[in-house]
């Protein structure tokens, strides 16, 4: 990637903040809860419904078989009657009418489900019906005593304001028995049950058809929160991996390479979330300051703040080091520096330290160490030198002194003495020092300026 794209890929990614994704994604994380939540409590609350609608429809249902069976029994209690004449259909027929009370009771169990609904009002005819019906069979069973001349045990409560009709009353007996008979066979009767059989039957249907229309309804519900419940499963697993997805992009890899940057001593790239990008452009500021300081350190412990020339410190280890073999050792001093210092000043003995230390540079090569080592004392280890290069020195520190001898940029003339020596096989490195100071001495002591080899 080129360092445009990588800087444009880092602006944009630049506007993202971790905790505002982490919020974003708890938000989004808590809606989706709510939400399966609700869609679950939903479907639990339907489904009870459908339990409850279910039960509701078994005891309807057995409500309308319990209002046809009490009409039925009512029907065979009272034909028994009325072939036999045996007081027990009478007893029973009662017992059912004032006691049991089958239909009244499914009716009234009814009312309290499906109360005002066409399934209960389908019903209520039917019993309707059963109690018309009702007449037709006391006014038999009241035909029935008095063809029998009365009954056994007296005549049932039930029977005692059945009014017969005069015509009825002039009847034979056996005409009388015939008429109970018919009464509760004739096709009239049977109408009669067939109309309590047909609305018992709508009920049922209705209920039936009530029944099956929920059912659709909640499947149809159960449906769509199932479906909901899967849409929302699949928005969660997506919203966990687009939470995988951004921690490692804006956290986890930008951190990997921090390490390896932060390992390798390197500068942080601005990468991941804006939190990470503030904390690494803190960094960097951080990290090149130390280095900075850290070079001025080491430059200020390795040269002269005057000259810039290596101090010496370097130039202890460099001529102590096993490194450079053959070396001539150049040692310098300046001659009746003093003076200068005395005439002109110790601003002007400072710029003629520099010029000199200047010169001195330019003369040798750029793996020789030139050196300040004293106030007025400088030091050259020439690398890789043995005396043939003797005449070259001797022509370098000539023309360091015609430089120094120019006095065009104001400096008052200086000259240098310069004591040289080189290292012998085995030689240790004081020894040379001490012949080239040895070198120097005698130069000193003679004429000064120039060179002097040991
Ligand atoms: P000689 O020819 O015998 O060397 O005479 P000299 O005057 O140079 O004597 P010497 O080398 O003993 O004296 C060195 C003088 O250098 C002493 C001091 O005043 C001067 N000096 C040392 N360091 C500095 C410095 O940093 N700046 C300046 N301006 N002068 C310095
Ligand atoms: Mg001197």
């Amino acid at each position: 990637m080129s360092q445009q794209n990588e800087k444009e890929n880092t602006q944009r990614v630049g506007s993202v903040r971790l905790s505002r994704v982490n919020l974003i994604i708890v938000s989004v994380a808590v809606i989706f809860a709510v939400l399966l939540t609700a869609v679950t409590y939903d479907a639990v609350m339907n489904f009870r419904l459908m339990q409850e609608y279910t039960g509701q429809y078994v005891e309807s249902q057995q409500d309308a078989y319990d209002l046809q069976d009490g009409s039925d029994y009512l029907t065979e209690q009272a034909r028994a009657f009325a072939v036999t004449g045996e007081r027990v259909y009478l007893d029973n027929y009662f017992e059912e009418v004032n006691v049991t009370r089958k239909r009244d009771k499914a009716l009234e169990n009814l009312e309290g489900i499906l109360h005002s609904t066409e399934t209960y009002e389908y019903l209520k005819t039917a019993l309707n019906y059963s109690n018309e019906l009702m007449e037709k069979e006391l006014y038999s069973m009241s035909l029935k005593i008095r063809s029998m001349g009365g009954i056994q045990g007296g005549i049932p409560e039930g029977l005692w304001y059945v009014d017969i009709s005069t015509a009825d009353k002039a009847l034979e007996p056996e005409e009388m028995a015939q008429k109970a008979v018919d009464m509760v066979f004739n096709d009239d009767y049977k109408d009669y049950k067939d109309r309590i059989k047909t609305n018992v039957g709508l009920c049922t249907k209705t209920l039936l058809d009530e029944a099956a229309f929920r059912q659709d309804d909640s499947s149809a519900h159960v449906m769509t929160m199932v479906r909901m419940q899967e849409a929302l499963m699949a928005l969660m697993v997506l919203t966990f991996f687009i939470v995988v997805f951004m921690t490692n992009r804006l956290a986890i890899k930008p951190l990997r390479i921090f390490e390896e940057k932060i390992k390798a001593r390197e500068i942080l790239p601005l990468t991941g979330s804006k939190e990470l990008q503030l904390m690494a452009s803190a960094y960097n500021d951080m990290f090149e300051k130390v280095m900075a300081n850290q070079e001025e350190l080491s430059f200020a412990a390795n040269h002269d703040p005057l000259t810039g020339l290596y101090n010496r410190n370097v130039f202890d280890k460099v001529r102590n080091s096993d490194e450079r073999r053959a070396h001539a050792l150049l040692l310098v001093d300046m001659d009746k520096f003093k003076e200068v210092n005395d005439n002109y000043g110790h601003d002007t003995g400072d710029m003629v330290l520099k010029k000199v230390a200047d010169i001195l540079k330019n003369s040798f090569r750029n793996e020789d160490y030139v050196c300040r080592i004293g106030g007025d004392e400088f030091a050259v280890i020439m690398v890789h030198a043995g005396p043939e290069l003797k005449d070259l020195i001797r022509n370098k520190m000539i023309r360091a002194n015609e430089k120094l001898a120019d006095t065009s940029d104001g400096l008052p003339q200086v000259s240098l003495s310069v004591g040289v020596a080189f290292s012998q096989p085995g030689s240790i490195s004081e020894d040379i020092f001490k012949n080239a100071d040895l070198a120097l001495y005698r130069l000193k002591n003679s004429k000064r300026g120039g060179c002097e080899f040991y």
